[in-house]
């Protein structure tokens, strides 16, 4: 994705024309064929309203997306329909992508169907094969949503998009709301099917441990920007923006010690964007500068950019909390 800008809102009311507000402001992102990326952040930071625009899903978006080498992004339908079968998207409440009235094989046959896949025959056994590498059951198909577990259902929700052989598949929250072990199984289903049917993934989540555990590399969003990028590794080990810093801080340690200082205070709203840069009302390394100037992305090691005018002043020890 280069460029990507989403402007929500800004309609004209009864009295007077809404602002609009940039949900996304201006994102660049490289993801690498069979690689997770992550997308981290707190809740209204935008990491969803990007999720849509990278599926085509918000046409107020503008910038370029490419897929090996060709545009999908764009008003041209062709673009459109390659970019829907292209890319897909993994609901973070599966349940609520099924409908309750139908079986679940119906349900699967339908996407099949809406893909061109119409043929009774080639739908059933496409369904009983993509059930079973998610490591359900063909009978499952005969069940409602109400029947299934939590990681049933989210099973289901993979299989609903494997069965349209994607190349990206958007993860979001993936295992928000499982127990540890669901969530461990999970993960592990995940790997496999990457390798399986040589996915790439982009991975939204809030939860840092997860995050990284799976993901090779990660971009943290703050009110609609990337403010660090990096391999997971690296990010984790030594971030150098003040915001990923707090984040990784206050983020619960698995083995239950207590966690860092609390992020101080709420991201501010999208309608009210803070000049310079967007952090610093809750900055503690704040400075006049940073007030005054939008600092843009460096370079701070090969592949780690971070968007900062302080970073290289952050301390290097880091406490290591996810
Ligand atoms: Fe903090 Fe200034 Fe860096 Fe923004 S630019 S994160 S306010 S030190």
């Amino acid at each position: 994705a280069r460029g990507l800008v989403v402007e929500l809102g800004g309609r004209r009311g009864l009295f007077r024309r809404a602002p609009a507000v940039r949900a996304v402001d201006g994102v660049d992102l490289a993801v690498a064929s069979g690689e997770t990326f992550g997308i981290v952040g707190e809740s209204g930071c935008g990491k969803t309203t990007l999720a849509r625009a990278l599926l085509g899903l918000q046409r107020e978006a503008a910038g370029e997306i490419v897929l090996e080498g060709r545009t999908v992004s764009g008003h041209h339908p062709l673009a459109a329909r390659r970019m829907r079968a292209a890319v897909q998207y993994v609901h973070q409440d599966p349940g609520a992508a099924l409908d309750p009235w139908w079986r679940v094989g119906r349900t699967l046959a339908e996407g099949l169907a809406i893909h061109g896949v119409t043929d009774r025959a080639e739908q059933e056994a496409r369904i009983a094969e993509t059930l079973a590498a998610v490591g359900l059951d063909a009978a499952m198909a005969q069940r409602y949503p109400h029947e299934l577990s939590g990681g049933q259902q989210r099973r289901i929700g993979l299989a609903r998009i494997l069965l349209l052989r994607p190349k990206v598949v958007i993860l979001d929250e993936p295992t928000a709301g499982l127990d540890l072990s669901v969530q461990a199984a999970v993960l592990r289903l995940l790997r496999e099917l990457r390798a399986r049917f040589g996915l790439t993934y982009v991975f939204i989540s809030h939860d840092l441990s997860v995050v990284r555990r799976v993901c090779d590399r990660v971009a943290v969003m703050y009110l609609g920007r990337i403010v660090e990028e990096g391999s997971a590794a690296t990010l984790f080990r030594e971030p150098r923006h003040p915001y990923t810093r707090a984040l990784l801080a206050a983020a619960p340690h698995l083995d239950g010690r207590d966690t860092g200082p609390s992020l101080p205070g709420d991201p501010p709203s999208l309608r009210a964007v803070p000049h310079g840069c967007r952090f610093h009302p809750r900055c503690s390394m704040a400075i006049p500068l940073c007030a005054a100037q939008d600092p843009a992305p460096e370079p701070a090691a090969p592949g780690h950019t971070v968007a900062c005018h302080r970073w290289r002043d952050a301390p290097t020890e880091h406490r290591d909390a996810a």
